[in-house]
């Protein structure tokens, strides 16, 4: 018996310490995919967890009291939060975009879906680089979702960046093909069109899927005929509730200031900022954090279907644009001398 109850205990330490030796030969899985931030109890955390898969040598060892009742966290993209006390989504909303719904209390006082306490992030006028990858690790460290409205050059641009606003879970919807102003004088209504159809194929070609049929105007700029195009197109107009003018902030700590101080005061909305500015890159998790103190909560919005990019601008993009961007041939494939 004794010895039984001894060649038991000598299994188990046995497996445990295979399973360390496996979780640290094969922890570089977990830096590729974990957020450089884990704290040192987060990585304890991570440290004390079973591997996934238990190893054939504690196969035939009962040791059931050693694996916790949630399992270890899964660092996957996609995955359950990593972080136990991340601002998160505290409910997902999905937009019925047919006839072209307007948000944002600042310009269309019609849809006043927020709860007390609760806010939408939206960031403009990306993707780009090392601002937009730094929102959206800010993001992916809390945990939470935003919309995202890019310009169709800058997805031509950064195609690679914009794929990656997607695939962290973020709607993204359109803001223009060049940014260009749909209210102003000059702007006819073929050019308006133009100027929204070009936007949504080129983020349909950057992404290779379709984009959300959330719109923001350039400026917040709307003007009557754009708006009833884009109502016959079914796509959703966002203004905002509450402007974060951090195109305009000195710096990051001045923007967290300016947002908390409307928040503070309206107590929820649809929060309007742009992945393309650096401040707001750096902004963003300390406004994460006062978010989370002072007691408010995300609310994801979603799309109920995709939007159907129209064909003739998805092929029109494709003449305008030099594709592929970068050439994959070397010089010597292409230019050969073959006289002297
Ligand atoms: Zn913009």
């Amino acid at each position: 018996m004794r010895d039984a109850l001894g060649l038991m205990l000598a299994s188990v330490v046995a497996a445990l310490v295979i399973s360390a030796i496996w979780f640290w030969t094969s922890s570089p899985r977990i830096e590729l995919t974990a957020p450089n931030s884990l704290s040192a109890a987060q990585v304890q955390r991570v440290a004390a967890a079973p591997p996934f898969k238990p190893l054939t040598a504690a196969d035939d060892v009962e040791i059931t009291a050693a694996i916790p009742e949630k399992p270890a966290i899964r660092t996957q993209p996609g995955s359950a939060c990593a972080t136990p006390d991340a601002l998160g989504v505290s409910r997902v909303v999905e937009i019925d975009t047919a006839g072209g719904p307007r948000f944002g209390f600042q310009h269309f006082k019609q849809l006043d879906f927020l709860a007390d306490r609760e806010v939408v992030l939206t960031f403009d006028d990306g993707p780009w680089p090392v601002n937009t990858p730094a929102v959206l690790k800010a993001l992916a460290d809390e945990c939470t979702k935003a919309v995202f409205f890019p310009i169709g050059k800058h997805a031509t641009y950064h195609p690679e960046i914009l794929k990656q606003v997607a695939a962290a879970g973020h709607a993204v919807g359109a803001h223009t093909w060049s940014h260009a102003n749909l209210n102003s004088k000059k702007m006819t209504e073929q050019l308006a069109k133009d100027e929204i159809e070009k936007g949504y194929s080129a983020v349909k070609l950057a992404l290779g899927a379709a984009p959300s049929p959330f719109f923001r105007f350039p400026e917040l700029q709307h003007g009557p005929a754009a708006m009833a195009y884009l109502g016959s197109r079914n796509i959703a107009m966002f203004s905002c509730d509450l402007d974060s003018f951090d195109f305009r902030a000195k710096d990051a700590a001045q923007i967290v200031n300016t947002v908390m101080t409307k928040l503070d005061k309206q107590g929820k909305g649809i929060i309007l900022m742009h992945d393309f500015q650096k401040h707001t890159a750096q902004a963003l998790p300390s406004l994460l954090q006062r978010l989370k103190a002072g007691g408010y909560k995300v609310v994801q919005m979603k799309a109920k279907a995709p939007l159907q990019t129209l064909p003739d601008y998805d092929e029109g993009l494709l003449k305008d644009i030099k594709l592929p961007v970068a050439s994959v041939r070397s010089v010597g494939s292409v230019v050969q001398t073959v006289s002297r």
